[in-house]
This record gives structure tokens, C-alpha cells and sequence, in this order.
């Protein structure tokens, strides 16, 4: 994993905190249909895996098991590690880097155990365009 100020040619931030897995319990994370997808073609059974989008106001998001960790997304192992990184949702990628929908304003999400360091990172242009062109998609893509 990289730190903010090195993401070469990727887009992501992705968090370089290994011994964390806060924001992966009790997750709300929201899956793209690309997110969806790409799932499903590697395998996994999306009725384990999401909650229907007709449960969540039109939004497909990742399910939360019990476990001895507590209650975490359905890919977090037992150790605290996401079992399907390479191809996680986005919104995982780019955490925690989140839009507040009544501002538009692109943020540190509050629940991000190390908020305080985030925000002081500077933050690539590219980054705050995908996790606003994120949002844009999933609220296009949400059932009515
Ligand atoms: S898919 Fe992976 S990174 Fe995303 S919440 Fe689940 S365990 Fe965490
Ligand atoms: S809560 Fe924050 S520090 Fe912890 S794994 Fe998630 S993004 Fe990283």
C-alpha cells in the first residue's frame, strides 16, 4: 500500500495503515455496478456478499458477517485483512476520501482512525476527481 504522496500513475489514496481495519467494520461501503460486476465474474455469490439494493434505498452495498473481530464486511479475514483488494469496491480504494453530499465537498471521513494524518496530506487533482466522479456514478446508477 502507498501513502498519499506517492500514487505514480494510479488515481487512488490508499491507506498505508497496516495494522488498521477499522473502516472495514460495520462497513456501508457502496458498490458501482463495475464494483458489482467485477465481484461476481470472480466468483463470489452476490447475495452473501451485498445487501439487495431494495433493502438500501436503491444502493447495492457490502453485507457485515459476526465474527470474532466483530461485525465486519463480508471480505475481511479474521485477521483483519481485505481477502479481495485487488479488486475491491472503489470506494474502498479511495478511502478515506469521501464527498459530503449535502456540500459536494470532498473530505476525510470522520470515522477514519487517522483522520488527523489524512488531513494533512495533500491530495492529487486525480483523486478528488474519482471519488467526486464515484459518487456522481452511484447516484446515477441508484434504483428508484
Ligand atoms: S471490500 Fe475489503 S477494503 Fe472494502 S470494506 Fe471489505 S474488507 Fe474492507
Ligand atoms: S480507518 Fe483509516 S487508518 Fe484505518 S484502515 Fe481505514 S483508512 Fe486506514
Amino acid at each position: 500500500m502507498r501513502r498519499p504522496d506517492d500514487i505514480g500513475d494510479e488515481n487512488w489514496v490508499r491507506c498505508g495503515f497496516r495494522d488498521c481495519y477499522k473502516c472495514c467494520l460495520e462497513t456501508e461501503m457502496l458498490l458501482t455496478l463495475d464494483d458489482y460486476d467485477r465481484i461476481v465474474d470472480a466468483g463470489y455469490d452476490p447475495n452473501e456478499f451485498s445487501l439487495p439494493r431494495d433493502d438500501n434505498d436503491g444502493f447495492a452495498q457490502l453485507r457485515n458477517v459476526d465474527s470474532p473481530i466483530g461485525l465486519k464486511c463480508y471480505f475481511l479475514s479474521d485477521k483483519g485483512k481485505c481477502t479481495i483488494y485487488p479488486i475491491a469496491p472503489a470506494g474502498c480504494k479511495l478511502y478515506p476520501l469521501i464527498v459530503n453530499l449535502d456540500t459536494s465537498e470532498t473530505m476525510i471521513d470522520e470515522d477514519c482512525r487517522e483522520k488527523e494524518w489524512f488531513r494533512k496530506q495533500e491530495y492529487h487533482q486525480s483523486q478528488i476527481i474519482s471519488i467526486t466522479s464515484l459518487v456522481n456514478t452511484l447516484l446515477i446508477e441508484q434504483e428508484d
